[in-house]
């Protein structure tokens, strides 16, 4: 198909899973496609689709059918806006919304909320909003993927809790699970559904399901800020009256309407104001075929639905989707399970559609008659058309990857040259200052020579020399959440999908690798965006061969050292080498353990949305909180037992050389193994098992250890060694732990020992090279 041209859907082909996430996208039957444009590499395509991005790979494209239409015939029909003077401000509640005062709940009870959500509406925008939390904020489909949870602000007896976005109450991928089953199984005593207003049509297709649900619910319309500039309009009160529920229009970005929601929210709440209406299929739509369908199951499975526990019409509409979970937990005799085919296939057979595309194409024919007939779309805002004008040069045929590799170089080279650079210089001489401060300080006082040892040697050697790196890890930070929030790592995944198919992984995988340079603890968290177990377990192993940040402070102190002269080539080799090994290890494992192929890429790509100072901030804060506070406890303590460990000899003596001390003994076991890759010193020995703690004590533990200048005691060619050991080695405990949460203790402790022997390998390779010159 030709970029520009627009078809209607006739069939979506495909099965399972995938194709309910079609259905669920709004792929269906019907429904306008605009080819959009190809990614630089030929696929996958972007689509527009109900008002929305989506790009999808040609290979799942060619299961939808399409007739070709004329696009003049069908352009929407202009609507007066409407009169915008019965809502002057954003937030102000529903003339509709009656509240009632009948069936409070018991005052001690806690009022839990969830915030539900597609992914990309600012859900996690609002939870800061609501709870005055600091709540990381993206602009890529994903980027809550744990549950959060908080008060809202003065009024302590509530807790409400962001889940990760989804887009139908048919889970696809495991962070999807985790919004349906709080929903499910949690029972919050009411939800607040966030609807993107500018993409209200695909929003409202989940709102519909979570009416279904028949819990207390009030929508809040976010997004108005970019409906109201733009000339739009959308009826709030007709609104509530379709949805019968309390919509409220808000701005979560600019703490528009947020009051209004909290009052509606603990309203219904309290009052347990479960939804007015929830019946949503029409009896006259083709012969009201869906319509009698999803009764009659409705009154066929009504006792089984009480028992257990889930709302009936939610059950009817799951059971005729065929959902096996929802299937198992109702317990059907087989008499009732034959009833309810006889049903369907009744169902499909007069609606001329198959089950899922019934059903998903009946929420949204509801969606389409009530958007037509209370909002006022603009013709195309003006943050669209911005989107499409940056997107033309970002993910253009000929300047995407050229692009992404400058704005990547760009990148390092502000973050460690500039920046980082120069503040780190600032911030060693400060600490250099400081510690020739306390060291006279604790001369002149005469404090014991033990103590005095302590604390210059130990700590003020080890900590500072973690310290000074605060800088670079901020800035890093701060251009990766830059690139995240824009929306641009999302275009990345677009245009990259090609190229890591080819290594058995999808677009999507891009993103936990990008987040790898910061950390990999988020990194192998962000996984769970990824829709398939083979994904994500391939994923997450390759997640710490990306140099993260805590790296840093070992390439920079080793380059410095010995290689001042080739800083900038030797950081980008290093880089690039995670990378390259990362690469071979995927291929290696696209042909042995993880054979098969990479799963759909179907996503959203939002508009480019500018990132608010203030979330940016947040973050910034956060990392350096968090940065400041391994520094402090960590790092503290294990330069602290490295000190102690190293002053004393095995039977508490104080020793004069370190050799006799216990720590040279242990690591003595373990140097015979690393003398092959110039590595054989017990002191550098000990300084990567202290790695294993955390990257950075690598650097302190020397600073420790060797207290001199470390040119004199190592050679160049054992530096090279180590510069690619600690590369590739072990990540440390806290990526384990969170591999160990995502994967279990095997994989854990596989990563472990599998990582080591990379590393190993590597560093012999290394090494025998370096001997040449
Ligand atoms: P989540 O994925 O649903 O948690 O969405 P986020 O809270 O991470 O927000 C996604 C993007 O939408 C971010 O770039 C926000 O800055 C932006 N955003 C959130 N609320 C608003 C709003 O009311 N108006 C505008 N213009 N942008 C918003
Ligand atoms: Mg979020």
């Amino acid at each position: 198909m030709k970029i520009g041209s627009t078809c209607s859907i006739t069939k979506v082909g495909g099965e399972g899973a995938l194709r309910q996430h079609f259905l669920d996208m709004g792929v269906i039957p019907g429904a306008q496609v605009t080819i959009i444009k190809y990614a630089p590499l030929g696929d996958p395509v972007e689509l527009m689709i109900h008002g929305y991005q989506l790009t999808l790979r040609l290979a799942d494209a060619e299961k939808i059918e399409v007739d070709p239409i004329d696009s003049s015939s069908e352009t929407e029909h202009k609507k007066a806006p409407v009169n915008t003077s019965i809502h002057p401000g954003l937030g102000e509640g529903g003339k509709f919304h009656q509240k009632g005062h009948a069936n409070p709940l018991p005052e001690c009870e806690i009022l839990t909320f969830a915030l539900v959500g597609n992914q990309n509406s600012g859900k996690t925008t609002l939870f800061n909003q609501l709870t005055g939390s600091n709540q990381h904020v993206g602009n890529f489909p994903g980027v809550t993927v744990d549950r959060k949870d908080g008060s809202i602000k003065g009024y302590p007896d509530t807790r409400v809790t962001d889940l990760p976005g989804i887009y139908s109450m048919s889970p696809y991928s495991s962070e999807e699970i985790v919004s349906r089953n709080f929903v499910m199984n949690d029972k919050p005593k009411a939800i607040i559904n966030i609807v993107d207003a500018t993409n209200i049509q695909r929003n409202l297709y989940l709102t519909m399901q979570l009416l279904e649900m028949n819990v207390p619910m009030v929508v809040a319309l976010n997004m108005m800020d970019e409906i109201t500039t733009n000339g739009g309009s959308i009826d709030v009160n007709k609104m509530e009256a379709a949805l019968g529920v309390p919509v409220v229009p808000i701005s979560a970005a600019k703490n528009q309407g947020i009051h209004e929601l909290i009052e509606h929210a603990i309203h219904i709440a309290k009052y347990q104001e479960k939804p007015l209406r929830q019946d949503f299929c029409d009896e006259n739509d083709h012969n009201g075929a869906v319509h009698r369908g999803i009764h009659a199951v409705i009154h066929l499975i009504e006792d089984h639905a009480k028992s257990a526990d889930i709302p009936v019409r939610f059950a009817a509409s799951k059971v005729i989707e065929g959902d096996s979970l929802v299937l198992d937990k109702l317990a059907l005799d087989e008499n009732e399970k034959e009833t309810i085919e006889h049903i369907v296939l009744q169902m499909e057979k007069e609606r001329k559609l198959d089950r899922s595309a019934a059903i998903a194409d009946m929420r949204y024919s509801f969606i389409k008659k009530i958007c037509s007939a209370f909002v006022h779309k603009p013709g195309k805002s003006k943050e669209s058309i911005r989107s499409e004008k940056i997107d033309r040069i970002l993910t253009g045929k000929w300047t995407a990857i050229p692009l992404f590799i400058v704005i990547m170089f760009v990148i390092s080279f502000l973050t460690f040259n500039v920046i980082g650079g120069t503040l780190q210089g600032l911030l060693e001489k400060g600490i250099d200052a400081l510690t020739a401060l306390t060291d006279s300080a604790l001369t002149s006082l005469g404090v014991n020579e033990v103590l005095h040892g302590l604390i210059i040697d130990g700590i003020f050697a080890g900590v500072g020399s973690v310290l000074s790196f605060l800088p670079i890890i901020v800035t890093l930070f701060f251009f990766l959440s830059l690139l995240e929030d824009s929306g641009y790592i999302a275009r990345v995944a677009f245009f990259m999908d090609k190229l890591l198919r080819r290594i058995g992984l999808s677009g999507r995988s891009i993103v936990p690798m990008l987040i790898g340079f910061g950390c990999t603890v988020p990194a192998v968290m962000s996984t769970r965006t990824l829709p398939s177990e083979r994904d994500r377990k391939m994923t997450i192993l390759l997640t710490p061969f990306m140099s993260c940040t805590a790296k840093m402070p070992i390439y920079a102190f080793f380059v410095d050292a010995f290689f001042p002269k080739y800083k900038a080539l030797i950081l980008t080799g290093l880089y690039l080498l995670g990378i390259v090994i990362s690469i071979l290890i995927a291929l290696v494992f696209k042909r042995t353990i993880f054979k098969g192929e990479a799963v759909p890429f179907v996503m959203e790509l939002p508009n480019y949305r500018l990132p608010s100072a203030k979330n940016v901030g947040q973050l910034l804060w956060e990392k350096a909180k968090d940065f400041l506070h391994r520094a402090f406890t960590v790092i503290f303590i294990a330069t602290i037992i490295i000190w102690l460990l190293q002053s004393f000899g095995p039977h508490f003596n104080l020793v004069t050389n370190q050799h006799d001390s216990i720590l040279a003994i242990i690591a003595g076991w373990l140097a015979p193994l690393m003398i092959p890759v110039g590595l054989g010193d017990w002191r550098i020995c000990t300084a990567l098992i202290s790695g294993f703690m955390a990257k950075e004590s690598v650097v302190s533990t020397l600073d420790i250890l060797y207290g001199q200048d470390i040119t004199s005691v190592m050679t160049a060619a054992s530096a090279a060694s180590l510069l690619v050991f600690s590369l590739l080695y072990t990540p440390c405990v806290a990526a384990i732990a969170s591999i160990r949460r995502e994967l279990g203790i095997k994989w854990a402790l596989g990563v472990v020992l599998w990582q080591c022997f990379i590393a190993w390998t590597a560093a012999l390779i290394v090494h025998l090279i370096s001997m040449l010159f």
